[in-house]
């Protein structure tokens, strides 16, 4: 028989949103319990410097992200290493099923779900996944040493990933379908500004070009957005920084959600259209996207957790 535990309030997600969530719920001694899902620390612990999170002129993101662990953790956070496969959320408590099999009942739910990588959706791009073609440079950059690679994105991450890569590549080509980057100005201006980065404006990846045997990429296809012309440049890896969509499979077809998926919440507050269930982070952020605004919104949400259940006792 499944093994089942119950919580007042149940916080899924480990990143800031979750975590911050989790100190706050701890002290307000709900002795919440928080499911680190498949990637424990967030989207954090896939970048190196963080020089932007107050309180810390520069922290590596997988440091920063122990700390908000070790956080939640003193305060009396249970954190356990399970997924959620599946909410039922049409009635109080609410169950959620999970992975290891042990079903979790809770009087009040934290979405903290985060966001994951967006990929382009061609053939050769998944047929080289894993194999020359990569959604996180710090975690493949080593690979590359010495050799040529691309970067398709123009935003923080397709940035600061190019800048990153040029630790270990002889040169990275930056492709972005427009002229005017989206990245932070003092990001721009570090990629601008370094030799061994050569930005490809009006550009778009069309086709991964690689062999089967050995399996590995040997260039990329890129298509002028203005002009129609077709190059091949080369290269050994491809990284795909085009943004990130809302990690929302547990609850979109529950809960309203707007702008290519974001969980919708009601104004100044991280309640969302089902009451006890609340949503803070990039699952519901399509605009600011950043670890102090998760943070701060977990902290909403577990504020407003405990006023719900202390309602629901009244
Ligand atoms: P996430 O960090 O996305 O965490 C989501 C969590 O939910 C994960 O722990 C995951 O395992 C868990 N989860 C998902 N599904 C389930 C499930 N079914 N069951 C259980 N758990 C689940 N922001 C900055 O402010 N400064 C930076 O320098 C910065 N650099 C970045 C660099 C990169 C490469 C990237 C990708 C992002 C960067 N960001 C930065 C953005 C920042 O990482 C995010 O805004 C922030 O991590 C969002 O926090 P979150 O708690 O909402 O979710
Ligand atoms: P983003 O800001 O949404 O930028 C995505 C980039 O990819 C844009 O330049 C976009 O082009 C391009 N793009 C999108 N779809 C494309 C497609 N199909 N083909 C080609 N190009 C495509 O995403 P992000 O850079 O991953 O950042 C996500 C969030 O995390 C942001 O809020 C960001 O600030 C945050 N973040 C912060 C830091 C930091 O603070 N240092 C670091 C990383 C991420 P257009 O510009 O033409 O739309």
């Amino acid at each position: 028989m499944a093994d089942t535990r119950h919580t007042k309030v149940l916080i899924i997600g480990s990143g800031p949103a979750g975590y911050t969530a989790g100190v706050y719920a701890s002290r307000a001694m709900l002795e919440p319990i928080l499911l680190q899902g498949l990637e424990p620390g967030g989207q954090l612990t896939t970048t190196t410097d963080v020089e932007n999170y107050p309180g810390f002129t520069e922290v590596q993101g997988p440091d920063l992200m122990i700390k908000m662990e070790e956080h939640a953790r003193a305060t009396g956070t249970e954190i356990i290493s399970d997924i959620i496969t599946d909410l039922d959320l049409s009635k109080r408590p609410f169950t959620a099923n999970s992975d290891s099999g042990t079903v979790y009942t809770a009087d009040a739910i934290i979405l903290a779900t985060g966001a994951r990588a967006k990929w382009l959706g061609l053939d050769s791009e998944e047929k080289f996944k894993g194999f020359g073609v990569s959604a996180c440079a710090t975690c493949d950059g080593f690979f590359y040493r010495g050799m040529e690679i691309v970067v398709v994105g123009g935003g923080n991450t397709a940035v600061e990933e190019a800048l990153f890569l040029t630790n270990f590549a002889s040169k990275v080509t930056l492709i972005h379908r427009r002229d005017e980057l989206r990245s932070e100005r003092i990001l721009a201006d570090r990629l601008m500004k370094n030799p061994k980065i050569d930005p490809l404006w009006f550009n778009e990846l069309i086709e991964v070009v690689g062999e089967d045997n050995p399996k590995g990429v040997t260039g990329v296809k890129v298509k002028h957005t203005k002009t129609g012309e077709i190059t091949e440049i080369p290269c050994k890896g491809v990284f795909i920084a085009i943004g990130h969509a809302p990690a929302n499979e547990l609850v979109k077809h529950v809960l309203e959600t707007h702008m290519g998926g974001y969980v919708v919440t009601q104004p100044d507050s991280t309640a969302t259209s089902i009451p006890g269930v609340f949503a803070a982070g990039d699952l519901t952020d399509h605009k600011y996207r950043q670890a102090v605004t998760s943070a701060g919104m977990g902290c909403m949400a577990a504020l407003e957790a405990e006023r719900f259940l202390a309602e629901q006792e009244g």
